[in-house]
């Protein structure tokens, strides 16, 4: 018989932008028996990861759950709320928005793809006055959907969805705003109503720590307006049956009953007031961040994002000196040490490898993930400038976690 056990002693170093390591709890939660999906106790477990989720959302208005990973959820979103050919602006930062304008071609809608040129739109993220300079030209409001991704998993870089929605508005545009928060959501910042964002659009395999097989539209009283005179096809993502019978706690087919609840115990985990619910959690993943820069620095290395003020605090990209190959690192870490990195997708193939800090982690395990990066660096030939891990332990000893201190006190 083969075996799943991959990883025969201690634990796999799951350090890719997601799926992110998922915890013990909510390993434990999801292997409750399945039950009846139209009995009473689902409809009360639905009720609560609704009203769970909006909150990680920070919305009043509907979630709408799928059993599907995020490329259907992008695909619902599209759906529901365009005609075949309208006009959908996008914005390039990276592999994943290139991969959503690629989908909503293919759906039939016409996309314009803004972005800066070369690689320069892969450090940076959405520049909101390119946005709102294409609004201000389209004085007949051909475009119906501006499309923008909240963290670029592909780069380490996030964008600043207030500031487009600010130029959406200093345009006088009617365009819906649709963002993709799949790797965002549960680890960075992101407010859905706070920000008049129409479509948000996320997954369960980053910062909710869940495995991969769910995934959400969160969606405003316009898009849900939209939705109705919208023409595209759609019969599985269509958001009015489902938020119909959401009312219940229930769905029209039947959902992923365990994964829905690791949501649950998901849910109870970041929102937790004893640890200061989302703030903190936003802020864990900051330092985090933070401190796997320090290490990349002091290797001599550059960070993927070229920009500090929209640095991730859910990833870090490491880019390759000329002459090593990402992915030739990337394996001997994994080889030698039990440690799997993000590789680089798209136009950053073999240029840079990727660490996650999403998810269920610690400062230790994060020190573990960086011993690992260091050695491997080193194994394959790469001239390291000083020691990225002492860095790394500097940081985290002289920025202690406020929780811990909390505990301690
Ligand atoms: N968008 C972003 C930003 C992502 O990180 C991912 C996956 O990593 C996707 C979309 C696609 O989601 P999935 O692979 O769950 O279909």
């Amino acid at each position: 018989m083969p075996t799943l056990d991959f990883h025969p002693t201690g634990r796999h170093f799951l350090q890719i932008p997601g799926p992110s390591p998922v915890p013990d709890r909510i390993l434990r939660a999801m292997s409750y028996p399945t039950i009846d999906h139209r009995g009473p106790e689902f409809g009360a477990l639905g009720v609560r990861v609704l009203k769970g989720i909006a909150q990680i959302f920070q919305t009043k208005h509907p979630v709408i759950i799928y059993p599907a990973s995020g490329t259907g959820a992008w695909e619902a979103a599209l759906t529901n709320v365009t005609s075949p050919g309208d006009h959908v602006l996008m914005y390039e930062t990276g592999h994943f928005a290139s991969l959503w304008q690629k989908m909503a071609t293919r759906l039939g809608l016409k996309t314009e793809f803004l972005g800066l040129p070369g690689m320069e739109g892969w450090r940076r993220g959405v520049q909101a006055h390119m946005i709102e300079e294409r609004l201000k030209a389209d004085t007949q409001h051909a475009i119906k959907a501006v499309c923008v991704v909240h963290n670029e998993t592909s780069t380490g870089v996030t964008s600043n969805i207030l500031a487009v929605r600010r130029a959406i508005d200093a345009a006088k545009h009617p365009a819906l705003l649709m963002v993709d928060s799949i790797s965002g959501l549960a680890s960075a910042d992101y407010r859905h109503d706070e920000w008049g964002v129409d479509v948000t659009i996320s997954g369960s395999q980053k910062g909710l720590m869940l495995p991969p097989g769910i995934s959400f539209n969160a969606v405003s009283p316009k898009a849900i307006e939209a939705s109705k005179t919208a023409k595209m096809p759609k019969a599985f993502w269509a958001w009015d049956e489902i938020i119909e019978m959401n009312k219940g706690g229930y769905w029209p087919y039947t959902p992923s009953t365990n994964l829905l609840y690791g949501l649950a115990e998901a849910c109870d985990m970041l929102l937790a007031p004893e640890h200061g619910g989302l703030p903190a959690v936003f802020a864990r993943h900051q330092r985090w961040g933070e401190g796997v820069r320090a290490a990349v620095r002091a290797w001599g290395l550059d960070i993927q994002c070229a920009d500090p003020t929209v640095y991730s605090p859910v990833l870090t990209g490491v880019m390759m000196p000329e002459g090593i190959d990402a992915d030739a690192v990337r394996r001997v870490i994994y080889e030698r040490f039990d440690c799997s990195l993000g590789t680089g997708l798209g136009k950053a193939k073999g240029k840079m490898f990727r660490i996650g800090h999403l998810g269920d982690c610690n400062d230790l395990t994060l020190m573990a993930a960086l011993s690992g990066c260091e050695m491997g660096l080193k194994l394959s030939g790469v001239k390291l400038a000083a020691s990225g891990v002492a860095a790394a332990m500097d940081f985290f000893a002289s920025h202690p976690a406020p929780q811990l201190l909390q505990k301690a006190a």
